[in-house]
């Protein structure tokens, strides 16, 4: 637990310091100890009848999954959190916690794929009914709102395509409707986006990315505001599907320095983006803070910054033979998915294949990077020896 001083009134950084921990009850020590277990022990016929303990079973939690959720509601501006063992567990629970047999959801054509998965196959099995709709639809969000329309759910910006959504416009419509929100935050986490100010109900994040830091851990965090918080603590309960002790540990060390390790992913996701523009093979950089990127303005002015990962369009002369000259002889940039860690990836994407409702037809090959902590001049050159193999049959 954070000690009771209050540390709401200090900037981001210092409350990161401060968060999930109190010497005073941990015999002095900086960092609170790791609990793990199944049982607590009651002393007495009427403690165990009341289940009088802050704690009452290992499922309900933990003072170091208590301390992890402290931390990540103070942080998101929110009512509470609960946690999941990856960041899909997340999703899962904020959509159980608004949806019921007979409801209907919306759901962005941009959404991470897994989410997609789950609506179409698990969420329509117990009947619920999901529409997708264009991400930058915006206002109109309206003309699909449905009788039985329970949850619009977010995702700004979109998987791999990176489409900003105007989150102001698509909430004034929910509240109008009395609909709930979920947004995917996942990219830009609480430090880039304040989705509760925004008015969001449920703010999901993968922590298993930049709260992690260090693709050492899965985990996922839903927090709610104070109209959705019972809702989604009584969901949680009802399955109980907590994360171990040790992935809180190792997420509680990646709050620490996550604001730095934000900021420096910033700075280079840009100074990247930029140098991809300039380059001839180069399309479209599909980056928030870059104007080619579908709801710019969005981002402009509702994001406090961006993070280190984007995509980028190939020109259409490279075939994929072309595009495999080039990934597969990589020497600092790896091929896999996540991203948030210390180090940098390139994959290849293509949406065409699973959108129901927008588009997706570059004209050339998509590529997603995830900009990492290596130096800029050996991640330049790996880039650019890459496109001189790319470029060898042309
Ligand atoms: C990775 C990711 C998730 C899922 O996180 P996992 O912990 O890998 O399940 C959810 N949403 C977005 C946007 C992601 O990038």
């Amino acid at each position: 637990m954070t000690s009771n001083k209050d540390i709401s009134k200090f900037n981001i950084s210092t409350q990161l310091t401060q968060l999930g921990r109190d010497p005073a009850e941990q015999y002095g020590f900086v960092n609170a100890p790791l609990y793990k277990g199944s049982t607590i022990i009651y002393n007495t016929l009427e403690d165990i009848e009341q289940k009088r303990a802050r704690f009452s079973y290992g499922t309900t939690g933990s003072p170091t999954i208590a301390n992890l959720e402290s931390a990540w509601t103070q942080l998101a501006g929110a009512a509470g959190t609960v946690m999941s063992p990856s960041g899909l567990g997340a999703i899962t629970l904020a959509i159980f916690t608004t949806t019921k047999a007979g409801d209907h959801l919306l759901m962005p054509d941009c959404t991470y794929r897994p989410t997609r998965n789950f609506c179409n196959n698990l969420l329509a099995k117990y009947g619920v009914e999901t529409t997708y709709y264009d991400p930058m639809i915006g206002g109109d969000i309206e003309k699909l709102i449905k009788p039985n329309t329970s949850t619009i759910f977010l995702e700004a910006p979109g998987s791999q395509s990176f489409e900003v959504q105007d989150v102001p416009a698509i909430v004034k419509v929910a509240k109008k409707h009395g609909i709930k929100t979920i947004i995917d935050n996942t990219w830009a986490t609480p430090i880039f986006f304040r989705a509760h100010e925004h008015g969001i109900d449920l703010s999901v994040e993968a922590g298993t990315k930049y709260l992690g830091g260090h693709s050492d851990i899965l985990l996922g965090m839903v927090s709610a505001n104070e109209a959705c918080w019972p809702e989604l603590r009584a969901t949680y309960d009802y399955m109980a599907m907590l994360p171990g002790a040790d992935d809180c540990i190792l997420a509680l060390r990646g709050l620490r320095t996550m604001h730095l390790r934000l900021k420096e992913a910033e700075r280079r996701g840009l100074e990247m983006a930029a140098w991809l523009k300039a380059r001839p093979e180069v399309q479209k950089v599909l980056h928030p803070a870059f104007d080619d990127c579908p709801g710019h303005e969005n981002w402009k002015r509702d994001f406090l910054g961006s993070s280190g990962l984007f995509s980028i369009i190939l020109n259409e002369q490279f075939t994929k033979s072309d595009v495999a000259n080039m990934l597969d002889n990589m020497s600092v940039f790896s091929m896999g998915f996540s991203w948030g860690g210390y180090e940098s990836l390139i994959i290849p994407f293509n949406c065409t294949d699973y959108r129901t409702v927008t588009q997706w037809k570059p004209e050339g090959f998509s590529l997603r990077l995830q900009i990492g902590l290596e130096d800029m001049d050996d991640l330049k050159k790996d880039l650019d020896e890459g496109f001189s193999r790319m470029n060898m049959n042309s």
